[in-house]
């Protein structure tokens, strides 16, 4: 037999009372099912297909222990035995597919975004407009109880073990941290007394639960906040904690209110393996690691490394539910990447909608968006390889249709071969290149460098065309512009990223779109991504050695923007308002920190050979030239549905995706999703 390329993440972990069959933790992530008994079918189908995967042991989205332990009102908790007993399908349908899986309690305290919130001290907190009461004695003696109920009750609801939710800046966590806990009880002030709240619910909780029950406990080993735990305090916590009764470990890096990136696609992988690899050793039990793995081979570096004995890994498992199968198999070229965008699922979280993935829409979704086999093979063309043609006519092919795929530029990809050269967004090359291992396998006939015309598509008479055709940049028709063009001055930033045009020392940047940041990204760095170097990232970042600087927080050591750039927009809004909730604030943080001047409120005056004229306001007042040897263009686009109208006249059938559908939304999740939806209906 063929030895496995990751033995060390393959190999069983055994727990004493139980053996996990691999070291694959898949980590909790809320989807927002768990807020409802009714999507608890969902919630049964989306875990069943991540054990059907392989995954070693699941940690479900996060429940609450009480009401004042609410994420928000009405969000999933468990608190009674009937409740419970509606958790059961969950855990019988892992359990049948040889899997185990452990639910995550958590208690947001001051993280609370509900009146009821409780917190160690009346302290609100940056991202929630709730103050939280702060608890008596016992109140306390009350949130103790909740937990060790909870893990009793999970037990009952058939879970193999709970995930005590320790850190990322949630209740207990508000214990551990002077910042949090300005407490004169036995509950606050020391560091002994700090800490006695996660040793008690443990141990009251193994006391309740018996020795052969899982209880991973999540610890903050890196808390990234000002007066955050010094290393002497985490090593202490393991240790008080492992002789508490718990049976893993698993580890926790950055409050929520933290102002340094952790999960990000900028993000560099593994970035935070050595923060855990600095436990080891100073307890017994398992220790698991966490944060930007993706990949079988990076998660088996990392316990090569001896960083853990565990790999947490969450999204990866939304992107991917065969991760496990498909790396122990062989086929690690085959698996669906997570891209660390935060678009589908965390953004969704924020936004109270269902978590999903870009890059897998069905996750979430398993009992709805189904790929089955068409009833009736049909001919279908798919015209454009972007990220919208390529999920609709690799699913097609999928169901058993025969697709060919036409794309006029000669690599697949669209507008993510120009996100892959962004620094940061490097990730996006692991899309393009499982669809083009997907494209192989499921037989597309794939057609690169030739532009399909209405004529050529009617002669051969598809069933069904699909118009993925995408967009083309929008000219903002600025005066001057044209000359200036020719002489090289003004690009589009497809020119920029795609075509290799040069940018010189003044840069203006015309739009402050999505890519408007990406481009200014592009130019300050120079070619240099951190997002590939993580020393360099963590100096950026000014992340610490935890043992040196309390809670991991540095000062940021930013290298100097490799040029001049300015950000212009026409609105008055705040720049990148329009970005996402949970990834803008790092793009606007990195380009302040790059110098990149931002102006708002502008008027397009003209360009001519000194740069470009800007006015302020509707009186047009204050000119100004922003001296720029390249100004490049990022306006928005607009679609390219130029093959609709005489293909529709011949009578085809014709259908619109991704941005040729509506460019205004011009973004990959939505470009996926109709790609995959409308494969899964044709
Ligand atoms: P966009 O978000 O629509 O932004 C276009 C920018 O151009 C706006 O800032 C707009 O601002 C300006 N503009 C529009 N019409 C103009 C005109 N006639 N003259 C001058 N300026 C004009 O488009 P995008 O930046 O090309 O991004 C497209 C999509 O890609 C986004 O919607 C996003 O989904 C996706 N994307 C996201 C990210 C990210 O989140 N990091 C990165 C890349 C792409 P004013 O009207 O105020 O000037
Ligand atoms: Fe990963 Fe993005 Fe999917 Fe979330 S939406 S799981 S970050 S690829």
């Amino acid at each position: 037999m063929a030895t496995s390329p990751y033995p060390r993440l393959l190999a069983p972990l055994d727990l004493g009372f139980r053996k996990l069959r691999n070291r694959v933790l898949m980590g909790s992530m809320h989807t927002g099912l768990e807020d409802d008994p009714k999507h608890f079918h969902r919630l049964t189908a989306y875990f069943a297909e991540r054990a059907r995967g392989g995954v070693g042991l699941i940690v479900t989205g996060g429940f609450a222990p009480n009401v004042e332990g609410w994420a928000a009102p009405f969000s999933g908790r468990l608190t009674t035995r009937a409740a419970a007993r509606r958790h059961r399908p969950i855990t019988e349908a892992v359990h049948a597919e040889g899997g185990a899986i452990a639910l995550q309690i958590l208690h947001t305290g001051r993280y609370g975004y509900h009146p009821l919130a409780v917190a160690p001290s009346r302290l609100k907190s940056p991202i929630s407009p709730f103050t939280p009461r702060a608890l008596t004695a016992r109140g306390i003696e009350r949130q103790v109880r909740a937990f060790v109920r909870c893990a009793a009750l999970a037990r009952e609801a058939g879970y193999d073990g709970v995930e005590v939710m320790g850190s990322e800046g949630y209740f207990i966590n508000q214990f551990l941290v002077a910042h949090t806990n300005r407490r004169s009880d036995e509950w606050g002030g020391s560091w002994a007394n700090r800490m006695r709240l996660p040793v008690e619910i443990v141990s009251r909780m193994r006391e309740a639960v018996g020795h052969d029950f899982i209880i991973v406990y999540r610890l903050s080993m890196l808390d990234l906040v000002p007066d955050g735990s010094s290393w002497e305090e985490v090593v202490e916590l393991a240790k008080a904690i492992e002789r508490a009764g718990a049976t893993i470990i698993n580890t926790g890096i950055g409050w929520h209110e933290a102002r340094i990136p952790t999960i990000a696609t900028s993000v560099p992988r593994a970035a935070f393996a050595w923060v855990t690899k600095k436990l080891m050793g100073e307890v017994g039990i398992p220790l698991c690691t966490t944060n930007r793995i993706n990949d079988p081979g990076v998660a088996e570096q990392v316990l090569a490394d001896g960083c853990a004995d565990m790999v947490s890994m969450a999204r990866p498992l939304l992107a991917d539910p065969e991760f496990v199968n498909k790396a122990a198999a062989g086929r690690a070229s085959e698996i669906n990447t997570c891209i660390a965008c935060n678009q589908a699922c965390l953004d969704h979280v924020f936004e109270r909608k269902v978590a999903s993935c870009l890059v897998n829409p069905r996750a979430g979704f398993e009992t709805e968006l189904v790929v089955a086999p068409a009833a009736r093979r049909k001919r279908i063309a798919v015209v454009g390889a972007g990220p919208a043609g390529l999920a609709c006519a690799t699913t097609l092919a999928e169901r058993g249709h025969e697709v060919e795929l036409f794309e006029g530029s000669l690599e697949i990809g669209g507008q993510f071969n120009m996100a892959k050269r962004i620094p940061g967004k490097e990730e996006f090359q692991e899309t393009l290149r499982y669809f083009r291992r997907r494209i192989e396998i499921k037989g597309v006939a794939l057609s690169l460098g030739r532009r399909a015309t209405a004529e050529s598509l009617a002669a051969r008479a598809y069933d069904e065309i699909v118009l993925a055709t995408g967009v083309t940049p929008r000219d903002p028709l600025i005066p001057g512009a044209d000359e200036q063009r020719a002489a090289g001055r003004v690009i589009s930033y497809v020119e920029l990223l795609l075509h290799g045009r040069r940018a010189g020392r003044r840069v203006a940047v015309v739009g402050a779109g999505g890519i408007g940041f990406d481009v200014c990204e592009f130019l300050v760095s120079e070619g240099h991504s951190t997002a590939l170097d993580t020393a360099a990232w963590l100096r950026e970042w000014g992340v610490a050695d935890p043992a040196v600087a309390r809670g991991g927080l540095g000062r940021p050591e930013v290298e100097p923007p490799g040029r001049q750039v300015y950000l212009l927009q026409r609105k008055a809004a705040p720049f990148g308002k329009g970005l996402a909730k949970t990834t803008g604030w790092i793009h606007r943080t990195a380009l302040r920190r790059k110098r990149v001047e931002m102006m708002g409120g502008v008027n397009y005056e003209r360009v001519d050979e000194r740069g470009l004229h800007v006015s302020f306001g509707e009186g047009r007042e204050s000119p100004t030239l922003i001296e720029a040897d390249t100004i490049v263009l990022c306006a928005g686009q607009e679609p390219d549905r130029s093959l609709a109208a005489p293909l529709r006249a011949k009578g085809l059938n014709v259908h619109l995706i991704g941005g040729a559908d509506v460019a205004a939304e011009l973004d990959a999740k939505r470009a996926i999703e109709q790609g995959t939806r409308l494969a899964a209906a044709l």
